[in-house]
């Protein structure tokens, strides 16, 4: 298992990874007394996070924890341990808009497409997402060496939604897992 974990080294940034960064110097023993190898990724320059990401493909299976998610030992163990090939796991996602600040709008990215093509959210419990964010989530080895990864380039920022059209394009949806972890989106300053 390779878990990836693509952050910022803006200072500007520290607030909001400062648990993840403590729960992953407390449990680093354990994942790699597991075997695990733990790649971290500095983004920098607005193509580290896709450089890094397709510079892995087909390597091993793959967990990506982004800088801000807080996952616990469980979780990331039921990611790993799961017979499907692509898994998100839930965490707390917020609106960002003026309109609403601070309300819990739905649980990663994960949405589906509705009939008519708008996306919905999923609600707590789903078992199946069309689009999810990059959070948390598990693309098995099966998948990636099964699948070229002939992704059309683009913002690192909406990478994933590129990925999970690219997914979605050859037939596949994503296992949601939970119950959700915690998110320190709105936690800056
Ligand atoms: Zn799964």
């Amino acid at each position: 298992m390779i878990l990836f974990l693509p952050y910022s080294p803006d200072p500007s940034y520290l607030p909001r990874r400062k648990e993840t960064i403590e729960w992953l110097q407390s449990h680093v023993e354990e994942l790699t007394s597991r075997g695990w190898r733990i790649v971290e990724c500095p983004c920098e320059g607005d193509d580290d996070y896709e450089n890094g990401f397709r510079s892995l493909w087909g390597e091993d299976d793959l967990i990506i924890l982004e800088h801000d998610v807080v996952p616990t030992l469980d979780a990331l163990l039921a990611l790993a341990d799961c017979g499907r090939d692509l898994c998100a796991q839930a965490y707390q996602f917020y609106f960002r808009s003026n309109d609403a600040p601070g309300e819990m709008l739905g649980f990663n990215m994960c949405r589906v497409v509705l009939p008519g093509g708008a996306q919905g959210y999923v609600p707590d419990g789903a078992d199946q997402a069309d689009f999810v964010g990059f959070g948390m989530t598990k693309i098995a080895r099966h998948f990636q060496v099964n699948n070229r990864l002939d992704l059309p380039a683009g913002r690192w920022g909406d990478l994933d939604s590129r990925f999970c059209e690219w997914v979605r394009g050859r037939g596949f949806t994503w296992h949601v897992h939970w119950p959700y972890v915690k998110h320190n989106q709105m936690t800056e300053g």
